[in-house]
This record gives structure tokens, C-alpha cells and sequence, in this order.
């Protein structure tokens, strides 16, 4: 079916005017598999990467049940208290999309999406490896482009999508609770070697003595590793989406890392290693 051209000088113009049905538009185009989308799509991000690159840019990725989606809530809440606007792009591997709408799980984040400084946003990965969308970073840039301070970019973990998420984001957080049977799995898998944070999340109730005794296996197991960045020791951080606690002690630790990697060009390094790797997998 023919469609009408796309005004790409509006629609970048509104993206970085932070025009959200814009915004919206714009993502949907650069996730695109459509072939007739393919060349305004790269045109678009052409015009928008000058806009790029201030975001600080997070991954959230976890088993599921760890409370990820909640634990983003408050983070983004805890984010805009700070005056800071910010974006989520959720890799849901079941959402599917019809005729434009996602249908995807739309009672999470309730809280956080009608707060005008949040932008939320499910992405369909579409059966990719690992779960991260191959589209994801496209959005990522279109998200900076309308002048997000932090993108929040979750993902399940199952094994491979870690290290591509890793490569999309300036720190990786990785959310744990006690009980979901992944105690300790993760360094087996190199997950946690690849975190930057990790939150054993679910610390409270019953589970708070649970929580703190994974929180010093983690601390203690990840002396041994080395670390995800030169002079950097990955912290553990014990938090309750459900009840609001740890929250600005994981956001601390976030900016703590964020600290290190701007202080000695480590993050334009980090970002120039990632960019090579997606177009060596784009090649690929
Ligand atoms: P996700 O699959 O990792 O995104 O997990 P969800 O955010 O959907 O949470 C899974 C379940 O754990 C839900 O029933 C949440 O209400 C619950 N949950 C999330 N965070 C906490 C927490 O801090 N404490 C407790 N007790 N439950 C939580």
C-alpha cells in the first residue's frame, strides 16, 4: 500500500522539540523492518545525531520476577525528583505489534508513565538473540535526540542479552532477588562480571535477612572477578521497589559510576569500543 511521504525536517524538528506523538513516530519508523522505511530511517538518524550523546544511558537487565519493572518505576520517580527527565525502552520479547499499537503489557508502569518528564516505550525484539532488539540503539539515540537526561533501557536476562546490552548502555545494573534461584548462577554465566551495579532487589518482609545474606555473597564473589571498569568496584546495593528503599542508594551508586567513567575519558572510550562492536555485528 502506497503511504504519503515522510516530512523528515518536521519530524526531526519534533523529536528534538521533545514533541512526544513525535517522538513516538520517530521510533516506530527507526524500529521499522519495512524496506520502504529503511532509507528515511537512516536519513532521520542522520539528522538527528547531532543531538546525540548526553543521555547518560542505563541498562536494567535481571531474571524475571526480580522486579525490574517495578524497580525502574521508583528509579525513574527518584530520577525526576532530581529534575531530570527521563526515558524507558522496555525489550519485551512478547509484545507484538498491530496495525501501529502495541499490544504489550500495559498495566507496568503505570506510575511512571503519566508523569510528563517520563517517556515509556515497549520494544519488540522480534525474536532476536538474547532479547535485545536490534533497533534498540536507533531508539536509544532518537530518545537523546528529544533531550532525555538518563535512557533506561531494560531487558530479561537470558544468558547472551547481557553483553548486548552491555554494549548499549554507560552502566549495566543487574537486579537480583532472593528466591528466584539465581543466586550466584549469575557468575557462572559472566553476567556479573559484565554489571556495573548490581540490586538485590525484594529486601523486605520476610526476605530482608535473605536479601542481605546475597548482597555479601555478591560483595564477597565479586572481589574475585575483575572489574567491569579500571578502578572500579562493582557495588551491591539492597533496595525494595515495593516499599521505596535503597532507591537513592542505587541511584548514587549509578552516578557514582557515571563519576568515574567521565573523569578520565573512560565513557567517550567505552562509547567508541561499542560503536565499532554494533557495526562489526551490523556488518555481520
Ligand atoms: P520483572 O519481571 O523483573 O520486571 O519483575 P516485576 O517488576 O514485574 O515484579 C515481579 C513481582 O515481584 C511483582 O509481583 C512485584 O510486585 C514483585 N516485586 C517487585 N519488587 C519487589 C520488592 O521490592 N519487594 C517485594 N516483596 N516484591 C517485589
Amino acid at each position: 500500500m502506497p503511504r504519503p511521504a515522510i516530512d523528515l525536517d518536521a519530524l526531526a524538528e519534533g523529536v528534538r522539540a521533545g514533541d512526544r506523538a513525535l517522538l513516538a513516530r520517530a521510533i516506530t519508523l527507526v524500529e521499522s523492518r519495512q524496506p520502504v522505511d529503511q532509507a528515511p530511517a537512516q536519513e532521520l538518524l542522520v539528522r538527528l545525531l547531532p543531538a546525540t550523546g548526553s543521555a547518560e544511558r542505563l541498562g536494567v537487565t535481571g531474571v524475571p520476577g526480580a522486579g525490574k519493572s517495578v524497580l525502574i518505576e521508583r528509579l525513574g520517580e527518584h530520577v525526576i525528583d532530581q529534575g531530570l527527565r527521563v526515558a524507558v525502552l522496555v525489550i519485551d520479547p512478547s509484545s507484538r505489534r498491530t496495525g501501529g499499537s502495541i499490544l504489550g503489557d500495559k498495566t507496568r508502569m503505570q506510575r511512571l508513565a503519566v508523569r510528563n518528564e517520563a517517556f515509556i516505550r515497549p520494544s519488540p525484539s522480534s525474536g532476536v538473540l538474547g532479547g535485545v532488539a536490534r533497533r534498540t540503539r536507533e531508539a536509544l539515540l532518537v530518545c537523546e535526540a528529544a533531550g532525555y537526561d538518563v535512557v533506561i533501557v531494560e531487558s530479561v536476562g537470558v544468558g547472551q542479552s547481557e553483553a548486548q546490552l552491555a554494549d548499549l548502555v554507560d552502566c549495566l545494573c543487574l537486579v537480583l532477588a532472593p528466591g528466584t534461584g539465581d543466586e550466584l548462577q549469575g557468575i557462572k554465566r559472566g553476567i556479573v562480571e559484565l554489571a556495573d551495579v548490581v540490586a538485590v532487589n525484594k529486601a523486605d518482609g520476610s526476605r530482608l535477612g535473605d536479601a542481605r545474606r546475597a548482597a555479601s555473597d555478591y560483595r564477597q564473589a565479586l572481589r574475585l572477578l575483575a572489574p567491569s571498569l579500571a578502578g572500579w568496584q562493582t557495588p551491591v546495593v539492597t533496595c525494595s521497589a515495593l516499599e521505596g528503599t535503597g532507591i537513592a542508594e542505587l541511584w548514587e551508586a549509578i552516578r557514582s559510576h557515571r563519576g568515574l567513567l567521565a573523569a578520565d575519558g573512560a565513557l567517550a572510550v567505552r562509547r567508541r569500543e561499542q560503536e565499532l562492536r554494533w557495526l562489526e555485528a551490523a556488518v555481520d
